[in-house]
């Protein structure tokens, strides 16, 4: 069958067969898959249609301590953190091989599991991540402290070293991606890793886990356990024996984080949280330019990016246009099978999202906001949404303050700089911003005044390995990503000699 555009009667086709077996399902314990200690499994859902793909081990606290001592002992005893630099960045390059000679099976599980369209996996997602072990293991051996000047007669270095055992917990929005942002950076500077993948996406990190063994890590340095939010992760929070906690997702879990953090050892932690990115177009914009980038810029990875823009600021004197653009831009969005060629998007992630953003459009209509189009799920089996335009939108509408994590594209109207610069930082969040404009001086007045961790002029979701990424406000703690990344993973140690002979003797 052809592709259905949205707002035409969706076929009941069956879903496409991925094609692929899905051959790791437990935990991923001092090199080896293992059962979780209790015996529980839990399923991971298929979103196209909700039934179930395959079950899954479920960590719990006392998995978690296996975890957590296999990764102490790979680190005390080595010889991970004692190997040479260049030996692990050889791993690393290695393990980015396989993940480009595996793409495919990554990105099915991806799209499987996940819902994203199959194309975006593949062309875009596991590339970037092959790239990102690459990056990072061209850091792996160029890490090195300084030698600084004393008061008195002394020798003075600062050593970069490892932390220790990292934990990471990662959302479901971008599985393979977020596994790479946390592992690769952590691993390139010697430490050691407990990763919690999301409940909702276990399959393709513990595909990935397995490749980087066949690249050569040795045991217990990457432990890979799936499991849900309030037992497996807060274990992995509270820790002990834990030493560093990187954490994505939502602004409220981060919060239950660094309290956890707090309250057992005081492990350093880096959170990058939620978002409502301000996407401004401003008065001499190409419009239609402006409105594929604004739609991109919401509606890629269906809606559920962090720093999705979705508040779409339309200066007043292009406004209608671009409106009835952006509705017409939404109408043609292709929503399907996510494995079918030349789909633009699949399915949300699970029930509970799907209803949430339902529930928020339903705010959007409630509170005075003009439904364009969209509004309504797609088709009658899984989790799809109509690409969803609201225009009309006011700042202080549920649907501008919260974040949606959906398709759901809210657009603002603007007076003039001073008037959406306000308004553009009148949140709570500060992840990102996107700017549309010709004008230089109003670029550069724009990415100084917006209060956020990235701002794109004239692009979006550009998130090469070396740009840092991370939130003002709200959105996060650190950055993760380029050179900056690595600080997240290093301790540093001052080492003080006194001179005995100097030199002018
Ligand atoms: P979530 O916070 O519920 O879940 C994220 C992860 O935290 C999952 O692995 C989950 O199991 C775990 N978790 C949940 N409760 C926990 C607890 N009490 N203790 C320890 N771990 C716990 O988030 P979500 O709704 O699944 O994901 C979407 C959110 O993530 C959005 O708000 C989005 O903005 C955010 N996100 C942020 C970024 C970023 O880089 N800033 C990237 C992707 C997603």
């Amino acid at each position: 069958g052809g592709i259905r555009k949205h707002g035409t009667a969706a076929a009941l086709e069956e879903p496409i067969h991925p094609g692929v077996s899905v051959d790791y399902t437990q935990l991923l314990i001092n090199g080896n898959f293992v059962d979780a200690a209790s015996g529980k499994t839990f399923p991971t859902l298929d979103p196209r249609t909700g039934e179930v793909i395959a079950h899954v081990s479920e960590a719990d606290a006392e998995d978690v301590n296996r975890a957590v001592s296999a990764a102490r002992k790979a680190f005390d005893e080595g010889p991970w953190p004692k190997m040479t630099a260049y030996e692990r960045s050889k791993v690393l390059l290695r393990f980015a091989d396989l993940l480009e000679k595996h793409n495919h099976e990554l990105a099915t599980l991806e799209t499987w599991d996940n819902g994203k369209p199959y194309e975006q996996a593949a062309n875009i997602e596991v590339p970037m991540i092959v790239r990102f072990f690459r990056y990072y293991a061209g850091w792996a051996d160029k890490i090195h402290g300084l030698t600084m000047a004393a008061d008195g007669p002394h020798h003075v270095q600062t050593l970069h070293e490892p932390i220790g055992v990292a934990g990471q917990i990662i959302p479901w929005n971008f599985p393979l991606m977020m596994f790479a942002w946390k592992i690769a950076p952590a691993l390139a500077c010697g430490n050691v890793v407990v990763i919690k993948t999301a409940e909702q996406t276990p399959l393709s990190a513990l595909y990935a886990a397995r490749l980087l063994h066949e690249a050569g890590l040795p045991e217990g340095v990457l432990n890979v356990i799936s499991g849900f939010g309030p037992t497996a992760g807060a274990a992995l929070a509270s820790h002990m024996d834990v030493d560093k906690l990187a954490f994505t997702g939502s602004t409220d879990t981060g919060k239950i984080i660094l309290e956890l953090a707090a309250r057992s050892n005081l492990k350093s932690v880096t959170l990058e949280l939620g978002g409502k990115s301000p996407f401004i177009v401003c008065e001499d914009s190409d419009i239609d330019q402006a409105v594929e980038l604004a739609h991109f810029a919401l509606f890629f990875n269906q809606g559920q990016c962090c720093c999705a823009g979705s508040r779409t600021f339309v200066h007043e004197s292009i406004y209608d246009e671009f409106i009835e653009k952006a509705k017409a831009r939404a109408i043609n969005r292709t929503v399907g099978d996510p494995f079918k060629k030349g789909i633009e998007q699949g399915p949300q992630i699970d029930k509970d999202q799907f209803e949430k953003i339902l529930r928020y459009i339903r705010y959007g209509v409630d509170g005075g906001a003009t439904l364009e189009t969209g509004g309504d799920r797609h088709g009658s089996k899984g989790y799809y949404i109509q690409p969803t335009v609201f225009s009309n939108v006011k700042d202080d509408m549920v649907i501008a303050q919260d974040e949606i994590f959906g398709p759901v594209q809210s657009i603002l109207k603007f007076k003039d700089l001073k008037d959406v610069i306000h308004r553009a930082n009148n949140t709570r969040y500060g992840l990102a911003a996107g700017v549309f404009t010709k004008n230089i001086d109003t670029a550069n007045t724009l990415t100084r005044a917006l209060r956020a961790g990235t701002v794109w002029v004239n692009c979006f979701d550009v998130l090469d390995a070396s740009i840092p990424f991370g939130g003002y406000k709200m959105s996060g703690i650190g950055r993760e990503k380029g050179v900056y990344s690595l600080m997240n993973y290093l301790q540093v140690k001052a080492v003080v000699t006194p001179l005995k002979n100097p030199a002018w003797l």
